[in-house]
């Protein structure tokens, strides 16, 4: 096998049992699981008997490409529906498993999924219906806690015996009324995918045991970040056969706060007695400096299996440099100053140069650059604004990937309300959503008066507007509007599937008269014709979608972009667009880029305001998420930093992030106690004396 290192050859050749292959970041563990789904492909394995789960759509796409390449030998393309192994997101594995057999835990097979604003409204409903004095618990909080009780398996029942205050407590109850309102509606949410997967494989092991005979491997990339239901799904899913890879690096593990356990991979040995474990230390993806800061950093971490990276590319252009780093007067400066460095940067390597000019260039020896061959990358939601608002200034094209995304657009989820309402009419949250946009007479009152009716009788919103019975008191307008609405969404079923998916899409969108609502809202034309195209985006969407899937159905297109397995706006093809990828941390995970910018390294940024209050379990995770950064840089790291900040609109002095001394063997450095205890004593300001007024 060409292109792999004896070890990575190991654990490509070693096709069956349990295998692990603990490795650093770029030590090639992703191209193991893609070169050997190959090698298994190649032994006669049945390619559908295959499933791989990994994290990144780029890696599946991968997978997906190299697989297809070897089943197309001595054809000239494989036909659509043709065998292919199964790889997936966890996501987009649980849904499949729960439209099998959801009716088993009291769901209907067509459930939906429910978005965030989704679970906002719904969180609101409950915690009023609980009747919780007003701001105890905002919905928002709420959720954060229902989130992590899921996140740990913790049932709606079982949540009370876990909670530790009053507001706990309060929230127990309300996630009790939370879920069975999203239960009614046939509706789950993100976190229940996993943790309903979860259920029903323990509540009925025929389950699990026809969900696993559906495959004679399972390989997971990216194992360091699994919760505690995705790890139990895949030990059901392998505990027949046996055959299951997992790859990761517990370096890297970056989802404690969403309920990942390291421990998982580290106890791999464990659980699978005779596991093969592989390791690898060279590292094909970064310039040697780039490791050796990575090398130093993640040392700081005391918890840990002990690894090092070798380096294995040769010095190449500025690949002998250290990584750079910046510092500018505040935040604005650092934007701009970053992204002149990186517009430089582009033009110094020929981008966009045409005809006569390129080829100059490129005969000057000219290696020549991509706008995509550069990211800059951060750690909170804030951060990427002045760096968008400074990218157009510079005319530098770049995608915000894991940011508001296409598919959080008013416009386009009120669509989706439709389709998915469509495709399951008990789903309250859609029903709610679109009752009465385009107005049709169905205001406040009329609303109230359906829902308290369904709450009475403990039905589904929909039964209630299905059903003139149930109308009385309501006024000829609202009467009207019901009937409108529930013909509506009669006829849009009864032509679901008799038409392509786009077609039933677009006739939806027409017959709703959703457009004109737009133009209702709308009186600006540019900011009518932009939300105009991403109501249309959705038909193309759904087109593309149809065009690519053999199987494609309604449901599957809205569970397609519920998981993120997105087809426009999806994260893959926005890193091939020629535009510098903007993203968080956490959304960088398993790629890399040859140029990369690590902005504001600053103490409370990164590490985060909050694990430096969390203590340094916390602080260990934000150096992990560090190293993570650091690790994506294929030619050149640049970390930046602003020495002044504005909060709420003042500025205010920063203090570098003690991981910049931590990975340039500056622990000794005064300042960088200065970090770790947080404080701030220049000269003037002195040290804070005891008991003094502050
Ligand atoms: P991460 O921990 O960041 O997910 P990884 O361990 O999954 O990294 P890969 O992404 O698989 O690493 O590989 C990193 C880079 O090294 C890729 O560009 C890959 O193509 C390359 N690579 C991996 N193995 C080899 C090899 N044996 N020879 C040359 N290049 C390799
Ligand atoms: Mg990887």
């Amino acid at each position: 096998m060409s292109g792999l290192n004896p070890a990575q050859n190991d654990a490509v050749h070693t096709l069956r049992g349990p295998l692990l292959v603990l490795a650093g970041a770029g030590t090639g563990k992703t191209r193991v699981v893609t070169v050997r789904i190959a090698q298994l492909i190649r032994h006669g394995v049945a390619p559908e008997r295959i499933l791989a789960v990994t994290f990144t759509r780029k890696a599946a796409g991968e997978m997906q490409e190299r697989a297809g390449q070897l089943l197309a030998r001595g054809r000239k393309r494989v036909p659509k529906d043709a065998p292919r192994p199964e790889i997936s997101t966890f996501h987009s594995l649980c849904v499949r498993v729960l439209r099998r057999h959801a009716p088993r835990l009291g769901y209907p097979a067509r459930f939906t999924i429910a978005d965030r604003g989704d679970q906002e409204s719904q969180a609101r409903s409950a915690l009023r219906e609980i009747k919780a004095p007003t701001d105890t618990l905002k919905p928002a909080d709420l959720l954060g806690y229902i989130s992590r009780w899921k996140m740990g398996a913790i049932l709606p029942d079982t949540a009370a015996s876990h909670a530790e205050s009053d507001l706990e407590h309060l929230a127990a109850v309300a996630y009790r009324r939370y879920q069975s309102n999203l239960k009614k509606s046939g509706v789950v949410d993100f976190d229940d995918l996993l943790m309903l997967t979860e259920k029903l494989f323990t509540q009925h092991p025929e389950v699990r045991r026809e969900e696993a005979g559906r495959f004679d491997h399972v390989l997971v990339d990216e194992y360091q970040d699994t919760n505690h239901s995705q790890y139990e799904i895949v030990r059901g899913l392998a505990m027949g056969h046996r055959n299951l890879c997992v790859v990761g690096d517990d370096d890297q593990s970056i989802y404690a706060w969403r309920g990942a356990e390291v421990t998982h991979i580290l106890s791999f040995k464990k659980d699978w007695p005779d596991a093969k474990v592989v390791r690898l230390e060279e590292n094909y993806r970064s310039q040697s400096p780039i490791i050796h800061f990575a090398n130093t950093l993640i040392a700081f971490n005391t918890q840990r299996h002990e690894k090092r990276l070798i380096p294995q590319r040769p010095v190449e252009g500025e690949g002998g440099d250290k990584p750079r780093i910046l510092q500018f007067k505040d935040e604005t400066d650092e934007a701009k100053k970053v992204v002149a460095d990186l517009k430089g940067r582009l033009q110094a390597g020929g981008w966009r140069l045409q005809g006569e000019d390129r080829e100059r260039f490129l005969r000057a020896g000219g290696k020549p650059i991509r706008a995509s061959d550069c990211a800059i990358l951060f750690r909170t939601n804030e951060q990427p604004r002045a760096f968008e608002a400074e990218l157009r200034a510079a005319q530098v094209p770049y995608v915000l990937i894991g940011g508001m995304s296409y598919y959080d657009r008013r416009e386009v989820r009120d669509v989706l309300a439709y389709l998915k309402l469509v495709a399951n009419p008990d789903d309250e949250p859609s029903l709610l959503r679109i009752f009465n946009t385009p107005p049709r007479g169905l205001g406040d009152a009329a609303r109230k008066a359906l829902v308290e009716r369904a709450v009475d009788k403990g039905v589904p919103l929909w039964r209630v507007v299905d059903d003139p019975a149930n109308w009385p008191g309501m006024s000829d307008p609202a009467r009207r509007g019901l009937s409108d609405l529930r013909d509506s969404v009669k006829n849009w079923r009864a032509a679901v599937g008799l038409e392509p998916l786009a077609g039933t899409v677009k006739r939806i969108i027409d017959e709703s008269q959703y457009l004109s609502e737009l133009t209702r809202l709308y009186p600006d034309p540019q900011e009518r014709e932009a939300r105009v195209a991403a109501v249309g985006e959705l038909v193309s969407a759904a087109d593309s979608y149809a065009e690519r899937s053999s199987k494609a159905s309604l449901e599957r297109f809205l569970d397609n972009i519920a998981t993120g397995d997105r087809d426009d706006g999806d994260k893959e093809k926005q890193l091939n667009q020629d535009a510098v990828a903007l993203m968080t941390l956490h959304a960088a995970k398993g790629l890399e880029f040859p140029y990369v910018y690590l902005v504001g390294m600053e103490e409370g940024i990164l590490p985060h305001k909050r694990s430096i209050d969390g203590g340094e379990v916390a602080i260990a995770e934000e150096r992990r998420l560090a190293y993570v950064g650091v690790t994506r840089a294929r030619d050149r790291l640049t970390l930046s930093l602003a020495l002044t900040r504005r909060k709420w609109g003042k500025p205010r002095d920063t203090i570098p992030s003690r991981f910049l001394y931590e990975m340039t063997g500056q622990a000794d450095n005064p300042r960088y106690l200065e970090a770790k205890s947080g404080r701030k004593h220049g000269p003037h300001t002195g040290r804070p004396k005891r008991g003094a007024k502050r």
